[in-house]
């Protein structure tokens, strides 16, 4: 008998046929969605509950000891943790896995991921001594030896730090820029060389590398040596604008003012001279047009990252975000000018 109104010749009861064809292979596909997110939801609270129980090292250790396959998984739970900032529960996974786990390649892994941890936390110490113990299962190991070399600058254990920089440049790395900080605080540091002879290699330092002037003309201010002056010129001004907004009145050069007009521009803004009516620094213009109103405001600066965007109140050569080198520049800001605020670089 035929359909009343469609035969299953009917080229309309082809189309209709496709249609529910369609229809059921969609809602199918839906409930085996639905079917799959709910299984891996259960999937997931099963794994963070397994370790809901593990609160402390004996903890970690008895899931460690009851499943040789929870390594894989504490190494996540470890490393969840150190994106979230909580290195303490971090560092105690690491740490019994570390007493746990024999294989040669998950040791490198772990003792890797414990100094990083270690680093993030403020253990410096424990974090150089750990990331060294990983180079010797492998010496060849850029990503930690990039961490040591940062851990060994803050430590001022410099020459350790140049040992890492070359053991970096064998690997094929570009170490330019970082060698060229490195060598300056290397003689910065070096207690054994006379203030003269400093001062000098200095000099001859800032003038190859010119994106070190900010450390080394700190220094040479601190040290109150009087040819700094000759060192400044347009190209780095901009760059050293904290340090010539705090250095003493004593320490002003009129020479250098009067070949340098934005030099100018920054001491009549503080008030030392009156010789620039304006400048195409915002912040300065508006302390020049000020100048009548004296001492009403002044300027405070920050530090932003061209590379991580992150900003900071002091001055690094190496953000502390990112830890990239020479990406910081300085920021003015203009504020309220408070009178106790006479801490000048070099003394009154
Ligand atoms: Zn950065």
């Amino acid at each position: 008998m035929d359909f009343p109104l469609v035969s299953y010749r009917d080229p309309l009861f082809s189309v209709l046929m496709l249609l529910a064809i369609i229809f059921v292979v969609s809602y199918a596909n839906y409930l085996w969605g639905r079917y799959k997110k709910k299984s891996e939801s259960k999937n997931l609270d099963r794994f963070l509950g397994s370790f809901e129980v593990a609160k402390n090292e004996k903890d970690y250790t008895g899931l460690v000891h009851s499943n040789p396959e929870a390594i894989h998984s504490m190494m996540l739970l470890g490393s969840i943790y150190y994106k979230s900032g909580d290195y303490e529960e971090a560092i105690k996974i690491y740490l019994v896995l570390l007493d746990n786990v024999k294989e040669k390649e998950r040791r490198i892994e772990i003792l890797s991921m414990l100094g990083k941890t270690y680093h993030k936390a403020g253990f410096l110490h424990r974090s150089r001594d750990i990331l060294k113990e990983s180079l010797k299962l492998k010496a060849r190991n850029p990503e930690v030896l990039k961490i040591l070399l940062v851990i060994l600058e803050r430590l001022k254990e410099y020459n350790d730090a140049v040992d890492v920089l070359d053991a970096l440049e064998e690997l094929g790395e570009s170490v330019t820029l970082e060698r060229s900080f490195l060598d300056a605080f290397v003689i910065i540091e070096d207690a054994r060389i006379r203030d003269a002879v400093k001062i000098e290699r200095l000099i001859e330092h800032v003038n190859e590398h010119p994106h070190t002037a900010h450390i080394i003309i700190e220094f040479l201010f601190f040290k109150s040596y009087d040819k700094v002056w000759d060192l400044i010129d347009a190209r780095n001004i901009p760059f050293l604008l904290d340090i010539l907004w705090n250095i003493a009145p004593k320490n002003m050069d009129n020479d250098a003012a009067e070949k340098l007009p934005l030099l100018q521009e920054i001491f009549t803004a503080k008030g030392w001279l009156n010789t620039a009516s304006e400048s195409q620094t915002f912040e300065l213009d508006v302390l020049i047009k000020l100048q009548d109103k004296k001492q009403i405001a002044d300027l405070s600066f920050e530090y932003a990252c061209g590379s991580c965007k992150q900003v900071f109140p002091i001055y690094f050569h190496r953000c502390p975000g990112c830890l990239n080198v020479a990406t910081l520049k300085t920021e003015p800001i203009l504020t309220r000018h408070i009178p106790e605020s006479e801490l000048f670089l070099g003394g009154m």
